[in-house]
């Protein structure tokens, strides 16, 4: 074997060791059964229990309500604006 195909050899390994590593990243172990999951998945593919998936944040209600009050104020205030002028200028 010459010298460099195993260079190429070892190269070849260092690739596939760096892939398994970038996809370690995204692997998370399932609370229910223990597999191996990816990060995104909603659910195991194994157990087909819940997941949570990661950068997942569950809104909030209350600052949902907060949101939608500012929207329905924002609303309102431009109807009533709206009228004035319409008032205003006819
Ligand atoms: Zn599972």
């Amino acid at each position: 074997m010459g010298k460099q195909k195993l260079d190429e050899e070892q190269k070849t390994q260092e690739r596939i060791k760096k892939r398994q590593k970038k996809l370690e990243k995204h692997l998370v172990i399932c609370p229910h059964c223990g597999a191996k999951v990816l990060d995104h998945m909603t659910k195991c593919h194994v157990c087909g229990g819940v997941l949570v998936p990661r950068g997942y944040q569950p809104v909030d209600p209350k600052k949902m309500k907060l949101f939608k009050g500012i929207g329905w104020a924002i609303g309102i205030a431009a109807v009533i604006v709206f009228i004035v002028l319409v008032i205003l200028y006819s």
